[in-house]
């Protein structure tokens, strides 16, 4: 029983009995007798009035549940009567399980991991994995020390709304809050929480190109740069891009379809980096459509502009750019050029950081995948403490390195 006791590695107990089974393990225990102060009048007492038998979970043994059978004591004061129950410091609040079994779980939280798949690892109800885990809230957001705030939605399908949002510091790579709406109304009531002088501390407010966000920006972080997210103005070219290779592609007979093979991946990339068989096969490709030449130099052109060092340089290559893509004859660059006058000071505001909705981006995909494993989300709440939860884990590794 020594032996096992030190693989148990609880502190002060004595194992009385221990079986073992093809699934589980049940080990009986109780803890070593003590003298006892009595809450009510504090003398000491050593008097055990009986003892019961509480079902606890541990942590697994090996590939095996494991179960223990705390007989618990109750101490009887031998002055006043009072009758109390021995402390453990093994049990938390929780009662049904081990602190250690409790971390675990909480753990294993972190991951993207369903509730059903934790609960299951355990043979523990569902339930009970969700209640432990409500017990966790956290608090919306600190913008204290916030320098560049990101924001953007992400398709979370809860709480009644298929957009929720999300909002992060890129700089310090901290998920600051997860949003259930992100109309104009709530995000203002959110923002306007948060103290007047924080806000006006941050620096640098990224978003893509929907009005609400710049409102928000204009209205409630008046002393932030705006700016547009790079990969969100950068995909509409590639955007325009495609729609116009596809719409040519498809009046090609299956003649000259053959030439179009692969055309996506090999269209996309950058002329001057193709090797010699490679150009030519892009300027067989253009020879039989002229809207496709056009689309692909508007392309080519475009890159430029992303390869620019600077504000001033880059403004002077947009402006030519949309000038170009105005009189191109190609709606979806019409269209382009449209979002990129409406939107030039945001997009040139980009030239000016590294910042980007990048990790965004990355977080969404991760919140995806939570989201997948559990066949949605209906509780907004849970689900945000779950994506919080999830994104803790790294800013603790963060911490530390
Ligand atoms: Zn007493």
């Amino acid at each position: 029983m020594k032996n096992i006791n030190e693989i148990l590695n609880l502190k002060n107990i004595n194992v009385l009995n221990f079986k073992y089974f093809n699934d589980k393990i049940e080990i009986d225990i109780e803890l070593e007798k003590k003298i006892q102060v009595c809450p009510r009048c504090n003398r000491e007492t050593d008097w055990i009035q009986s003892s019961r038998i509480q079902k606890i979970r541990d942590v697994n043994f090996g590939d095996r549940k494991s179960y223990l059978n705390l007989h618990k004591k109750r101490y009887k004061c031998k002055f006043c009567s009072k009758t109390f129950l021995e402390d453990n410091n093994f049990l938390n609040v929780y009662q049904r399980m081990t602190t250690r079994l409790v971390n675990e779980i909480l753990l294993k939280l972190e991951s993207e991991r369903s509730f059903t798949s934790i609960a299951r690892d355990y043979d523990i109800s569902v339930n009970t994995i969700i209640r432990l885990f409500d017990k966790i809230q956290y608090p919306s957001a600190n913008l204290e020390n916030v320098e560049v705030l990101s924001i953007d939605e992400f398709k979370g399908n809860t709480g009644g709304e298929k957009y929720n949002c999300i909002i992060a510091d890129p700089k310090r790579k901290i998920i600051l809050d997860i949003l259930p709406k992100r109309y104009k109304t709530d995000l203002q009531i959110y923002f306007y929480k948060i103290d007047k002088k924080t806000r006006d501390s941050i620096k640098i407010f990224i978003s893509d190109m929907w009005q609400t966000y710049f409102d928000i920006a204009k209205d409630k972080f008046k002393k932030s740069k705006f700016v547009v997210d790079k990969y969100h103005w950068i995909r509409q070219v590639i955007w325009a891009f495609e729609n116009v290779r596809k719409e040519e592609q498809k009046k090609f007979s299956k003649e000259y379809r053959k030439y179009f093979k692969r055309s996506k991946s090999l269209l996309t990339k950058r002329f001057k980096f193709l090797s010699d068989e490679k150009k030519q096969e892009i300027n067989i490709m253009l020879y039989y459509s002229e809207k496709l030449r056009v689309a692909y130099d508007l392309k080519e052109e475009f890159f430029e502009i992303l390869e620019c060092k600077d504000r001033v340089e880059a403004k002077k290559k947009l402006t030519d750019w949309i000038m170009y893509a105005q009189g191109s004859g190609l709606k979806a660059f019409e269209k382009c050029a449209e979002t990129f006058v409406n939107w030039s000071t945001g997009i040139l505001n980009s030239f000016d950081t590294k910042y980007t909705n990048g990790f965004i981006e990355g977080c969404n995909n991760k919140i995806k995948v939570l989201k997948r494993n559990a066949y949605g989300y209906r509780n907004f709440k849970r689900f945000r403490n779950r994506i919080l939860h999830m994104f803790e884990c790294k800013k603790r590794c963060l911490n530390i390195t």
